[in-house]
């Protein structure tokens, strides 16, 4: 990203949302986003997600320049080369942790018995082999999680993109989801960023990215994921 603008205009009242955001992320990174309520991670969350566009400024996604692309594109974009997580998981109720992974899959038009075996491959690498047929209120908040997470990451994207994932969950459940992060980018390279508001949760990361009022305010190595041990 270099230089990102983003302007909101509410009641006559402009609110400059990012207010010229520089920062590049490589392949097999895991980047926490912190800062507080207003600072405008939501707006620049959107941006990476393809969700919305900057008022100017670069954007270059897996060799893509974003800001240049129409909304279908970016659709086409944001089906390819993103999974996304969310705080309150996003299942589909009454279909079971296998079939929830399927789904993306199903968008993409994969025959059915290669999108079994993909999903649930998946949903081994993140401890739910036994659980394939549990639908998401027969399984803990934890595990819902993990479901939504495999179902991220079955269409293979560039970037993983998780928005407090962990804002729903008890401490310990919390940490176990961080630690599958971590792990699928210790074991596959997986790219990483989440928003989060806990110093302990961003310390799973290998780089933290501070904002305040529409600006990068720090962007370090995460120190040795000591708190990570003690939360
Ligand atoms: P955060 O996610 O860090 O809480 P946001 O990106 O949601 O921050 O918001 C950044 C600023 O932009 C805030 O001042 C917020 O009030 C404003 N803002 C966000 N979305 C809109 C919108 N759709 N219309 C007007 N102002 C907005």
């Amino acid at each position: 990203m270099e230089n990102i603008h983003k302007q909101y205009a509410l009641d006559g009242v402009n609110v400059h949302a990012l207010r010229g955001i520089n920062f590049s992320v490589d392949r097999g990174e895991f980047i926490a986003i912190m800062g507080p309520s207003g600072s405008g991670k939501s707006t620049l969350m959107n941006i990476i997600g393809c969700l919305d566009l900057p008022d100017s400024g670069s954007y270059i996604l897996d060799g893509q320049n974003v800001a240049r692309k129409r909304l279908d594109e970016l659709a086409t974009l944001r089906n390819r080369s993103l999974g996304f997580v969310f705080q309150n998981f996003n299942l589909l109720s009454r279909t079971s942790a296998l079939e929830n992974v399927e789904v993306p899959l199903v968008y993409a038009g994969m025959a059915r018995r290669e999108r079994r075996a993909r999903a649930s491959a998946l949903l081994q690498q993140v401890g739910l082999g036994d659980r394939l047929q549990h639908l998401p209120n027969q399984l803990s908040g934890g595990q819902q999680q993990r479901v939504a997470i495999a179902r991220a990451l079955v269409n293979r994207p560039a970037l993983l993109l998780a928005d407090e994932p962990t804002g729903n969950l008890d401490s310990a459940t919390s940490h176990e989801v961080m630690e599958i992060f971590a792990q699928l980018r210790r074991d596959r390279g997986i790219t990483i960023i989440v928003i989060t508001h806990e110093r302990d949760i961003a310390a799973y990361g290998t780089r933290t990215i501070d904002f305040k009022d529409g600006l990068v305010v720090s962007d370090k190595v995460t120190p040795a994921r000591v708190a990570a041990q003690v939360g």
